[in-house]
């Protein structure tokens, strides 16, 4: 091998090693928050019909968005993937936050169970389900079937999404084999928001933990993507906490504190990786 093809092959393997976790090279200073559902698609309804999904996310995704805003107003940039009640589509959405550029994806959800019983928050990233009562070969895929169900509401999902049928668990299997090259960061933030939420004086008081699972808009992120499920909008203690303003706050002031950290320890690393 000639000696300057061994010199740009060590300096390509240089180059590689320096890369830390966070190693794409410049600081964290774009986000995309995604506020779930919108228009015609309410997400999940409270039992007397007062509240939706896609009002609560709504206002929440914006308190995020403006704490950020103000926290670092010269350095990161904010965009929504919807500001109003809009109908967006999901590869719109994942489009959208690629189009940006964007350093990371949180996506903002409520969840709901046709029991009144659970509840909690909980912080999800893509991945083959790591729940093993959530197992995808059981297709106890509930909570991702409701989510990605909006693809139905699309007219022309079938061509759109080639093949894709949010109702078909072998749909799902596919997504898995797509860990994906976000994944540790992902996780890391998906942990920091749980950490953040997590306190007896928390308002969403059941804390659900960290999941992996296939959830479209976060398979086709090409960032660090999380998905919130911030309360269970069919329990009355969480659905207290989500109707009122101080128990939105609160929870986008965790979130919020959760991003500080997120960004501090990603800029952090990028100054060392890059030495
Ligand atoms: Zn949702």
């Amino acid at each position: 091998m000639p000696m300057r093809k061994v010199f740009s092959f060590f300096f390509a393997a240089l180059i590689l090693s320096s890369y830390s976790l966070f190693g794409d090279g410049h600081v964290l200073d774009c986000v995309v928050i995604d506020p779930g559902h919108g228009g015609k698609d309410p997400g999940a309804v409270s039992k007397d019909k007062k509240t939706r999904e896609k009002d609560l996310v709504l206002k929440i995704a914006t308190l995020i968005g403006n704490k950020i805003k103000e926290g670092y107003s010269d350095s990161v940039k904010v965009y929504y993937t919807r500001e109003s009640d809009v109908f967006v589509p999901l590869q719109d959405r994942a489009d959208f936050a690629n189009g940006k550029k964007a350093d990371l994806f949180i996506s903002v959800h409520i969840n709901a169970s046709y029991k009144t019983a659970p509840s909690g928050h909980s912080a999800h990233v893509l991945g083959a389900s790591s729940n093993p009562e959530r197992d995808l070969v059981a297709g106890n895929l509930d909570v991702c079937k409701m989510e990605n169900s909006v693809i139905t509401l699309e007219d022309d999902y079938h061509t759109k999404y080639e093949g894709f049928n949010p109702d078909d668990d072998a749909s799902y299997i596919f997504m898995t084999l797509m860990q994906g090259a976000y994944y540790e960061q992902s996780i890391y933030f998906a942990a920091l928001v749980e950490n953040s939420l997590s306190d007896n004086e928390g308002p969403i008081k059941v804390r659900r933990g960290v999941e992996q699972n296939p959830f479209y808009v976060l398979w086709k992120t090409a960032m660090p993507s999380v998905l919130l499920e911030l309360g269970f909008i069919s329990n009355a203690s969480d659905l207290g906490s989500l109707r009122s303003e101080q128990g939105r706050e609160d929870i986008a002031e965790r979130v919020y504190t959760a991003f500080r950290e997120y960004k501090s320890n990603y800029d952090e690393s990028m100054k060392y990786g890059n030495q």
